[in-house]
């Protein structure tokens, strides 16, 4: 996910420009297409793999679900999703009789077991005792024959893979809305399944949902049906923590012939001119990293409490609406998003103590990406802005063993995985092994990577034998061992770490610093008339602590930084204001606070906030906002301010 990078309302300019890429056939659902790129059969690999996932119950060592059907109510009077789950298992270990799957929260009505089309009968089943982190355990008896099991469940109004949004949430405020979140533990709070990224499995969706309302999932979409019900199909072997629903009075624009944009209406054509140049970033990665193996890839901008910049669901990246900036300036998160396509989604970390493989992989090719689109200085203010970030984790995490890539087997929560060290500390080791063996080597060994472990889930240790195998051994100068360990399994940032050395933001920082020094504003003013988002970030983000309040006061007025319409720069100048005491910024400060649920920003807000001496301030907020917050930014913002 973009967790953290993870992770809203901002004025959203609504663009009435046309789309670039022409063919914007409005507001029309989009027919799937048939795979592009290399055919690919279901996967549907029943291999053994040893248990070294603690975050679930599973005994996928033993045994595989690799099929799960959904049919199910979405019922916004109870909040819940009602109705049936069936899994199709594989074996693993002959003589295992018992399928252990993660709930947490859910009902269990009844559980049936088949083998082939033949029902074995109802059985009991054990639902054991709650876990505040992994939820409970539900054990099924089988018989030697059982291949498949029918669960009858209902999902719990506070699952906290599920967002009801009320009609007054949405902008619309006519119609109720209803996203989910899996990642990393939370498609268990959705369905009984095995709920680990070790496990790839098919899956298919019958859904029934109130008129007026749409329902999507991370799959093709399907049409309403003469029943009145959407039918869904994945057949692309994924983890459960892609599976992912929205539902909505939602709207589909089209930016090609594969590609398009879902949102609610006042946001629709905004958002499709936002992200017009998805298609030069899905050819950009295929030139690298070989095919795009989805079929369709489609964007949903969410309503402004998803607690993330984006979600990569396969077919259906997760949107916020913080990325429509009216400039395309924050677009690298749709690179992202669509990165994960080949790294993360075609090829899994299979624990979340091996997040990097995902996070630090999508973070590189996001800025390869970036680079080939926009030009070399722009992916190095990227990278720049980005190291600035994951010094500030690295100097704020609680455990030094959380700066490793390699995450320690005691890590308390899954979420402690997607610090900025799996994503920034990750694309730097892969910075410097591009560096090692030169791009045009390094370019090689990546496609072949993303090739040779399409559709299957791995652990750092596999990744270092394929390095080793497949680029190392030949080009063994290229670095040591040492130094490949004290990336991975070492804290903090190695010495071998590259330093973008750029004059990127030489002239931001000659323009500002006499104007720091007690200039007159008016040079500063001139100047910064040309700067673009990352320039005003890397302004705003190293401004002096000696600054008064009358030069506070002077950039507000020159600027209008209160109120910015730019998501990232309005949450960069209260970072600052907060940390300054500059109190005309925080009337705008409430309103963002009570508009915006994205993670990377509020996190950070609130914790600011609380560390400098405004912590009643913040609760009255937050009390306030609280009740718009996605479940997991409650539990997060919970935690902030009770310190
Ligand atoms: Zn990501």
């Amino acid at each position: 996910m973009s967790l953290s990078k993870t992770a809203m309302i901002s004025i959203f300019t609504a663009g009435a420009m046309l789309s670039a890429c022409g063919n914007s056939s409005t507001h029309e659902a989009p027919h799937d297409t048939p795979l592009r790129g290399q055919s690919e059969a279901p996967e549907k690999s029943v291999s053994a793999l040893a248990k070294d996932d603690k975050f679930t119950y599973a005994n996928y060592d033993e045994m595989h679900v690799t099929h799960i059907d959904l049919n199910l109510d979405v019922n916004f009077d109870t909040q819940t999703l009602d109705g049936v789950a069936t899994l199709d298992i594989a074996r693993v270990k002959d003589g295992v009789n018992t399928l252990i799957l993660d709930t947490k929260d859910l009902t269990i009505k009844t559980v049936e077991i088949f083998a082939g089309e033949t029902s074995e009968g109802d059985v009991g089943y054990a639902l054991e005792a709650a876990d505040k982190v992994l939820g409970q355990a539900l054990t099924i008896p089988l018989t030697d024959k059982t291949d498949s099991v029918k669960i009858s469940y209902t999902t719990s109004p506070k699952a906290e893979g599920l967002q009801w949004l009320s009609p007054e949430q949405t902008a619309g405020k006519k119609k109720p809305y209803l996203f989910s979140q899996a990642q990393p533990i939370h498609a268990r709070t959705m369905a009984p399944l095995q709920d680990t990224p070790a496990v790839r499995m098919t899956y298919s969706a019958t859904l029934r949902v109130p008129d007026g309302l749409r329902p999507l999932m991370s799959a093709s979409q399907g049409e309403k049906d003469a029943n009145g019900e959407y039918k869904f199909d994945m057949p692309q072997a994924i983890p459960s923590y892609l599976i992912a629903i929205a539902v909505g009075d939602i709207q589909f624009k089209a930016i090609n012939d594969h590609i398009g944009v879902y949102a609610e209406e006042y946001i629709l054509d905004a958002s499709a001119e936002e992200f017009a140049e998805t298609p030069l970033m899905e050819a950009s990665n295929e030139k690298f990293y070989g095919p795009y193996r989805w079929g369709r890839y489609d964007l949903i901008v969410l309503p402004p409490s998803f607690p993330f910049g984006g979600m990569e669901n396969p077919r259906l990246s997760f949107m916020t609406p913080t990325l429509i900036a009216g400039d395309k300036s924050l677009t690298n998160v749709v690179a992202h998003e669509l990165a994960h396509s080949w790294s993360g989604n075609l090829v899994t970390n299979s624990s979340w103590r091996d997040a990097w493989l995902n996070e630090g992989f999508t973070s590189y090719v996001e800025n390869r990406v970036m680079e080939d689109l926009y030009g070399e200085r722009r992916a190095v203010m990227e990278q720049l802005l980005s190291l600035q970030d994951l010094k500030a984790d690295i100097a704020s995490l609680p455990r030094p063993e959380l700066t490793q890539l390699k995450l320690p087997t005691d890590m308390a929560h899954p979420d402690d995985a997607f610090s900025q060290v799996a994503y920034v500390k990750g694309q730097y080791f892969l910075m410097f092994l591009e560096e090692r063996f030169g791009r045009a080597k390094f370019d090689v060994f990546l496609k072949n990577y993303f090739n040779d472990f399409a559709f299957q889930s791995i652990t750092t240790e596999d990744f270092i034998k394929y390095l080793h195998e497949n680029l190392h051994k030949d080009n063994p100068d290229a670095l040591t061992r040492a130094e490949l360990d004290e990336w991975i399994y070492g804290q903090g940032l190695p010495d071998t770490a590259k330093d973008p050395q750029s004059s990127a933001f030489d002239e931001v920082e000659i323009a500002s610093q006499a104007w720091f020094e007690g200039g007159n504003i008016a040079p500063l003013k001139t100047e910064a008339g040309n700067w673009s988002t990352h320039e005003w970030l890397h302004f705003l983000n190293t401004l002096p602590d000696s600054l008064t309040q009358v030069q506070f006061e002077a950039l507000d007025e020159a600027f209008s930084l209160t109120g910015a319409q730019n998501a990232e720069t309005a949450f960069a100048w209260y970072m600052q204001a907060i940390k300054s005491g500059y109190e005309p910024a925080f009337s705008d400060l409430e309103d963002f606070l009570l508009s915006v649920g994205r993670g990377k920003f509020i996190y950070r807000l609130y914790g600011a906030l609380s560390e400098n001496g405004k912590e009643q301030w913040a609760s009255e907020v937050y009390a306030r906002a609280r009740a718009g917050y996605h479940p997991i930014a409650q539990r997060r913002i919970d935690e902030i301010l009770a310190k």
